[in-house]
């Protein structure tokens, strides 16, 4: 795992370049649902999955980006700039045909390791300058066994990187340095809860959020609203006590797994509760996307109060 840490820092000192000289994006299509992607995704995806390929040849990964759209969006003058770029965090010369192939890298192949990989969590956060994450999930046989999180949004733009081992969970600086552990929580008191949701109105219903807060009591939690995986990070090391994301009335959005895999391993390594609405736990075992219409992240503290408003809110 130190290759795969190492990896995210360069990919967060890649997405901090971007940012500072070539802010820009495409939009992407899936079905009817169209987001943006700029070339620090490609780049980011292209140094995790480097270091995978030479960690682990043999293992799955399913990843966010492809060549194949990679190709189709990339001009000719942005893959010069991610190429210039990716030579310099990774100190060698590196062609386009090397990024074609790392993006790929573990794509379409069944394993028992598969390697869950978001190369830029928020992307809508990165282009606004808020928050944004990297995230890489391991799941062993289709269950949540590991993850990692590179926040350089966490505290007011310090940044931090978020990891698990050995069961249980770090925080360390972002550029270099030894982690310590984080635990969830101890609050329980209503009016000290912190609940963290998504800044972006059209990824999570903040009218029924606010409605199961007055419904589970905890119509006083101060709100914290912010971009990306960050979120769960926040959980798992007591900095929030909650975090839900209900779908908005009518939505069929399907969550992806790459937008929650590695969170989920920070929380349930750090003692926090990660459920479906219902209260039961989370599918990672179907493909690139999970079967559950939203999710509960908690403390503990009164996850199964926030299960029965939830139940409540989208029964009305
Ligand atoms: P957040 O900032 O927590 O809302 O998470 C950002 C992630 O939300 C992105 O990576 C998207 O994949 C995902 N997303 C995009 N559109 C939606 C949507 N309509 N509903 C739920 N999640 C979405
Ligand atoms: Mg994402």
């Amino acid at each position: 795992m130190e290759a795969l840490l190492a990896a995210l820092r360069d990919a967060a000192k890649l997405c901090r370049l971007v940012q500072e000289r070539y802010l820009s994006a495409e939009t992407k299509t899936a079905g009817d649902h169209s987001e943006p992607v700029t070339i620090a995704d490609y780049g980011s995806q292209a140094i995790i999955c480097r270091a995978l390929q030479q960690q682990y040849p043999d293992d799955a990964v399913v990843a966010e980006e492809s060549s194949a759209q990679f190709t189709q969006l990339v001009s000719a003058e942005q893959r010069a700039q991610i190429l210039a770029l990716l030579s310099q965090v990774m100190r060698q010369d590196l062609s386009e045909a090397d990024l074609l192939t790392w993006l790929d890298f573990g794509a379409g192949r069944a394993a028992a390791r598969t390697w869950v990989i978001d190369p830029i969590d928020g992307t809508k956060g990165f282009l606004a300058r808020r928050h944004y994450a990297i995230a890489c999930g391991l799941l062993l046989e289709g269950q949540v066994a590991e993850g990692i999180v590179a926040a350089p949004g966490y505290d007011d733009g310090a940044g931090a990187m978020f990891y698990t081992r050995n069961g249980a969970t770090f925080r360390a600086p972002l550029a270099a340095g030894a982690g310590t552990r984080v635990t969830v929580s101890s609050r329980s008191k209503p009016e000290e809860i912190i609940a963290a949701q998504s800044y972006e109105r059209a990824h999570a219903s903040k009218s029924r959020m606010s409605r199961t807060r007055e419904l589970a009591g905890l119509g006083g939690a101060r709100l914290l609203e912010l971009d990306s995986m960050e979120k769960y990070a926040l959980v798992a090391c007591g900095d929030a006590d909650l975090y839900m994301r209900l779908p908005r009335e009518g939505s069929r959005y399907a969550h992806k797994i790459w937008d929650h895999a590695a969170g989920v391993a920070l929380v349930q390594a750090a003692g926090g509760t990660v459920t479906d609405l219902d209260g039961s736990p989370l599918d990672f075992s179907q493909g690139e996307t999970l079967p559950n219409p939203g999710m509960i992240i908690s403390n503990g503290a009164h996850h199964q109060r926030v299960v029965e408003a939830v139940g409540r809110v989208m029964a009305e």
